[in-house]
């Protein structure tokens, strides 16, 4: 050991990684070589064996566990891929506000403390048209302090088609019943009618509350009450209404043919009083629940208890500004906005890239045999479950395509590819153009092992 211990290769080593890391792998070394000769086996015990084995123990040892993927799988809020890429002054911001101290809660003008949830109120206002804004941790955090604030002990009136659960934690009944106010079901799962609100108003009514059903559709024989019918109720009856919008868009992607998701404005202009929604969902940004709407109901938020525990943090703040920025030219945002960009990219454009993706592949490992295809990608994260968007891919074909995934999925980076029939698809949309030249390298390493 301490002949090893004291190579000039482990001794460069040792100041590089941590010393603990270095004698544990050494002396595990060891004693598996002295395990393999006590059994009468030949084992290599060259200072160079130790040593490239040594380095591969350390790697591991000192890999993040946190890293990034390529996404070659389609879906563009891909929230196990970590849902959003964020813009490049999102980027630039969190770096240049994360390296030293920042104006969190600091007032500059006025030399005192000043509030965290002020730098967002403008772009909020711009980009949605509500009154008022807050940021918190994220939409699920967003929803449970609306409801806690708005309606703790009192009932909430949902329609039984939106009592959905989305990614497997967040269920309404659930949150309503942390939140401490009383679910009041009407309708039923395919119809919900204006007069089943009403007739559900009682003196102990706090909200009427509208969810977005989110990855999940009911078809056929079918009736839903629109924001703008409800809030007509509301405001007759004397009652806020609430709107958890999910992936909350805020351009209007009607003249990009997308008809069954509305932005956060129109939803605020068709009278909502509060709306919830993601920043990391189809906006684009950090990981972040947005609350929009009327001055007096965000007020009432800021008071609240619970919103010191569910507080945005400044690494989301540095990275949501910027991004919200980006929506000041709507065209800009498609442009700069990773998300939005990949979800409107037109196919021809995608299919443009997966051409090129094509050629490297076959420029790194000519043998391997594949074709550009048209496929069908989806946005993710709740949003346009039913709208497949037309896509191109590469498709490989390999005698066992689900080895090479494994492969491209345990490689480095990581390529996260998807199996169709008994090809491995590479879909062209949520591969950067940066990318291409890695994902060609990779498909390389793992054909060759
Ligand atoms: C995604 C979603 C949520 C949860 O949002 P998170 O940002 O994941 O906390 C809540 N409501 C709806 C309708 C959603 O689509």
């Amino acid at each position: 050991m301490d002949e090893v211990l004291k190579t000039p290769q482990c001794k460069e080593r040792l100041q590089r990684c941590p010393r603990r890391y270095v004698l544990g792998a050494v002396r595990e070394i060891i004693e598996e070589r002295r395990q393999t000769l006590r059994e009468g086996r030949d084992a290599d015990v060259s200072h160079d064996s130790i040593i490239s084995d040594l380095d591969k123990r350390l790697a591991r040892l000192m890999a993040l566990s946190l890293r990034p993927v390529i996404n070659a799988t389609g879906v563009v809020v891909h929230t196990n891929l970590g849902r959003s890429a964020l813009c490049a002054r999102a980027l630039d911001n969190i770096q240049s506000v994360a390296r030293g101290y920042c104006t969190l809660e600091y007032d500059i003008e006025a030399g005192k403390r000043g509030k965290r949830y002020s730098h967002l109120v403008r772009l909020l206002r711009e980009t949605t048209g509500a009154e008022d804004g807050i940021a918190v941790n994220n939409n699920a955090a967003a929803v449970l302090l609306c409801l806690a604030a708005l309606a703790r002990g009192k009932e909430v009136i949902v329609s039984r088609g939106e009592l959905v659960e989305i990614g497997g934690s967040f269920r309404v009944p659930e949150v309503m019943a942390q939140s401490g106010a009383i679910l009041r079901e009407v309708g039923a799962t395919n119809k919900t009618h204006l007069k089943d609100y009403e007739g559900a108003i009682n003196e102990n009514t706090a909200l009427i509350l509208k969810v977005h059903q989110s990855n999940f559709r009911i078809r056929g024989f079918t009736t839903d009450v629109s924001v703008a019918e409800l809030a007509e109720l509301g405001r007759r009856r004397g009652l806020p209404v609430m709107y958890d919008m999910g992936s909350g868009c805020l351009v209007d992607l009607k003249p990009h043919g997308i008809l069954d998701e509305p932005s956060v404005a129109d939803m605020v202009q068709q009278g909502a009083d509060v709306v919830t929604f993601s920043g990391d969902k189809i906006l684009g940004g950090p990981q972040a629940g947005i609350i929009v709407g009327k001055a007096k109901i965000i007020k009432a938020l800021q008071g609240h208890p619970l919103l010191r525990a569910i507080r945005i943090d400044k690494l989301s703040l540095a990275a949501l500004e910027p991004t919200l920025a980006e929506y000041a030219d709507p065209w800009r945002a498609e442009q700069t906005v990773p998300t939005l960009r990949m979800l409107l990219e037109k196919p021809e454009s995608i299919r443009a890239r997966a051409e090129r993706l094509a050629a490297a592949i076959k420029e790194a490992a000519p043998g391997v045999a594949l074709e550009v295809v048209p496929d069908e990608s989806y946005s993710g994260g709740g949003a346009l479950p039913e709208h497949a968007l037309p896509t191109f891919a590469v498709a490989i074909d390999i005698a066992s395509p689900n080895g090479l995934e494994e492969a491209l999925r345990k490689g480095n980076p990581a390529v996260i590819g998807r199996i169709k029939g008994d090809r491995l698809l590479l879909d062209a949309r949520t591969i950067f153009e940066e990318e291409i030249a890695t994902v060609a390298n990779c498909i390389k390493q793992s054909i060759s092992t």
